[in-house]
């Protein structure tokens, strides 16, 4: 029978019994150029989650410097593919689709912003997430000349609520600091930034094509 161990899930979206399918270990010894000996050790284990079956990989790095304030050698974790904090919304693979280039292009755009949010690159996921809403804007209501020119032209079509409006001009600004200003996003304002941006994303291209489906599902009136 093989070890059991708790590590994250990324389907499963937290901490799980992992049975450890194949594990490998490599120890190392260096002397730096003033005679300190340094060392460490790596495993590597293919993890097979109890719950959902998803096979991950995980390095588990020990390293004589990595020690906390008592002396103590404490582990850092990786994992391949990166433990996930944030899932995909199920809509996404929606717009995978070959027949409509504009939603393909989104699909694609969303992919490589999610793809930096799960390697915690925060502010290439912010300005991302501004180049995806630029993009909408423009593709939707035509380049007037100012984000919030564009903004209010996409609310004057019905494209996004009053609401919408506000946080959409909070995550431009977001996205002008991160690239002008050396602004560094928390975890917690991406959070923000992508409920945001999935929000307008889902209610101009999601919900229109469904709302159209149901229609015509619904039996006229006699
Ligand atoms: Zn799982």
């Amino acid at each position: 029978m093989n070890d059991i161990i708790k590590a994250h899930c990324n389907r499963c979206q937290g901490e799980r019994n992992q049975e450890v399918l194949h594990s490998e270990e490599f120890s190392w010894e260096e002397k730096l150029d003033d005679g300190y000996p340094i060392s460490g050790t790596d495993i590597y284990e293919m993890l097979k989650c109890c719950g959902c079956d998803s096979i991950i990989l995980r390095h588990t790095e020990w390293f004589s410097g990595n020690m906390d304030s008592e002396g103590k050698l404490y582990p850092v974790f990786h994992f391949y593919p990166p433990a996930i904090s944030r899932p995909e919304p199920p809509w996404l693979h929606e717009l995978n689709t070959i027949l409509d280039e504009e939603k393909e292009f989104i699909y694609d755009l969303m992919k490589e912003i999610y793809s930096s949010l799960h390697n915690n690159s925060r502010r290439v996921a912010t300005m991302g997430i501004r180049a995806l809403l630029e993009h909408i804007m423009i593709n939707k209501v035509g380049d007037r000349g100012s984000f919030s020119k564009n903004i209010d032209a996409l609310g004057a079509e019905g494209l996004i609520s009053l609401s919408q409006e506000e946080l959409l001009k909070t995550i431009l600004e977001a996205g002008h600091a991160t690239i002008h200003r050396a602004y560094s996003p928390t975890t917690e304002d991406l959070h923000t930034c992508m409920d945001i941006a999935e929000s307008i994303v889902a209610s101009i291209y999601i919900h229109p094509d469904k709302a159209n489906k149901l229609k015509k599902k619904i039996p006229k009136r006699q």
